[in-house]
C-alpha cells in the first residue's frame, strides 16, 4: 500500500471515529466549537485533496485507466458531479502551477475558496498572475473569498486593459512594407498595416481604379491588378482623391466604461471591421472623420460629419504653436499630425486652440490609450 492511500485511510478512520462520538447533552458553546473545528478540518482536507489532485493530474495518472480526461475520470470513479470535478481540476491545476500559491494554501494562509476564485479569474492570464502572485496572495490573506472575488475581478479588468494597451501599441508599431526585387527587377510586395491605414489605403486605391467595364475584347482587370495600378499612380505623384472613413463608436467604450459584453462595446470602421477602443477614440477625435456615435448596438446618439473640423486659421496657428507632435522626443512634423482634443468632444471639450494639440498618428492613438486606461482606473478606485 502506498503512503498516499495510507494518508487517506488515516483521515477516514479519524472521521469514522468522530462519527460515533455521542454529542447528547453537549452545551451550546461546545456545539459551536465543534462546528468551527469540523469546518476547519474540512478546509484542511480540501487543501490536501487539491494538492493530491494536482500531482495526480500532473503525472496524468488518470490516463493509465484509458480515461480521456481527469474530469471524466473523477466523475466516473468518485462521488463528485462532472461540474464539481471540472472546478476541482481547474483549482488543483492552479495550485500545481503556482508554487507560492500552493505554499499559502498548504500553510492555511488562504482557503480553497480563494484558490477557486483565483483559478477562475486567471484564465488565459496565467503569465500575468505569476507576475502579481505576491500582491494577489496578500489580498487573499486579508479578504474573505467574496471580497477577494471583487478584487480578482478588478485585477482581471486591469489585466485585460494592459493586454489591450499592448495590442494597441503593437497595432500601430507593427506596420511594415517589404519590397523584394527578383533577378529581372520584378518586385514582390509583402506588408502589414494598422487598421486605419489599411482602411484608408484600400479606400483610396479603389477610388482611383474602380472596376473596369467590359468592352468585349480585353477581360476586366482583377481587383488586385487595379490596386497595383493605383498604387503606382500614387507613387508617380498623383494626388489621392478625398475619402471618408465612417466609423461606429460606442460612447461607453470611449468614456472608459467598457461593457463586459463585447458585442455591445464594438467600435468599427464601416466596411473594414472592428478596431480597438483607442483607435476608435482617436478616429472620433479627428473631426474630419464621419462617425456614428452609438450606445450599444441600437441607440444612435450622434451622427456627425466634419462638424467639429478645425478651420484653416486654427490649423495654421496650431502648426506654428506646436511645431509638430507634442509627444516628448517625437520629431514628426506638423503636416503628419492630427489635431488632438485634449478633453474629448464627447466630454464637451471645445474645438479651440486651448483644447487642441498636434500629435502624430502613433502618439495620437497612444494618448487615447492612456486616457482610456486613466478613465478605467478612475472607475475602479
Ligand atoms: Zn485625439
Ligand atoms: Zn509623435
Amino acid at each position: 500500500m502506498s503512503s498516499a492511500q495510507g494518508s487517506a485511510r488515516q483521515v477516514r478512520e479519524a472521521v469514522d471515529a468522530a462519527m460515533v462520538v455521542d454529542r447528547a447533552g453537549w452545551s451550546g458553546a461546545a456545539r459551536s466549537a465543534e462546528v468551527v473545528e469540523l469546518l476547519a478540518a474540512r478546509e484542511r482536507l480540501d487543501a490536501l485533496v487539491h494538492a493530491a489532485v494536482g500531482e495526480w493530474d500532473r503525472d496524468a495518472a488518470w490516463a493509465l485507466d484509458g480515461s480521456v480526461s481527469p474530469v471524466a475520470w473523477l466523475a466516473h470513479r468518485t462521488p463528485v458531479t462532472r461540474q464539481d470535478a471540472a472546478t476541482l481540476v481547474r483549482s488543483a491545476r492552479h495550485v500545481a502551477r503556482h508554487e507560492v500559491t500552493a505554499k499559502a494554501l498548504g500553510a492555511g494562509d488562504i482557503s480553497v475558496a480563494h484558490v477557486q476564485v483565483a483559478a477562475r479569474a486567471v484564465k488565459h492570464r496565467e503569465d500575468l498572475y505569476e507576475q502579481h502572485e505576491d500582491v494577489l496572495l496578500d489580498a487573499a490573506r486579508a479578504l474573505d473569498p467574496s471580497a477577494f472575488r471583487a478584487a480578482m475581478a478588478h485585477w482581471r479588468r486591469c489585466a485585460d486593459a494592459v493586454d489591450d494597451h499592448d495590442r494597441a501599441v503593437k497595432e500601430i508599431t507593427g506596420s511594415y512594407l517589404d519590397i523584394v526585387s527578383t533577378f529581372e527587377g520584378v518586385g514582390h510586395l509583402d506588408g502589414r498595416l494598422d487598421a486605419v491605414s489599411t482602411a484608408t489605403l484600400v479606400r483610396v486605391l479603389d477610388r482611383m481604379e474602380p472596376p473596369d467595364g467590359f468592352d468585349g475584347i480585353a477581360a476586366p482587370r482583377t481587383r488586385a491588378q487595379r490596386r497595383a495600378d493605383a498604387l503606382v499612380r500614387l507613387a508617380s505623384g498623383e494626388r489621392p482623391p478625398p475619402i471618408n472613413l465612417d466609423i461606429t463608436v460606442d460612447i461607453d467604450t470611449l468614456a472608459g466604461r467598457p461593457s463586459p459584453d463585447l458585442e455591445h462595446g464594438c467600435c468599427e470602421i464601416a466596411g473594414s471591421g472592428p478596431v480597438s477602443p483607442a483607435v476608435a477614440a482617436m478616429l472620433a477625435c479627428d473631426a474630419a472623420i464621419g462617425r456614428v456615435m452609438m450606445r450599444g448596438r441600437s441607440e444612435v446618439l450622434d451622427v456627425g460629419r466634419q462638424t467639429r473640423m478645425l478651420n484653416r486659421a486654427q490649423r495654421r496657428a496650431l502648426g506654428i504653436r506646436d511645431g509638430g507632435c507634442v509627444e516628448p522626443g517625437c520629431t514628426a512634423p506638423a503636416e503628419w499630425c492630427d489635431a488632438h482634443h485634449i478633453v474629448h468632444w464627447t466630454a464637451h471639450g471645445p474645438t479651440n486652440l486651448a483644447n487642441l494639440e498636434l500629435r502624430c498618428r502613433r502618439h495620437h492613438i497612444l494618448q487615447h490609450q492612456r486616457d482610456l486606461q486613466a478613465a478605467l482606473a478612475r472607475r475602479q478606485e
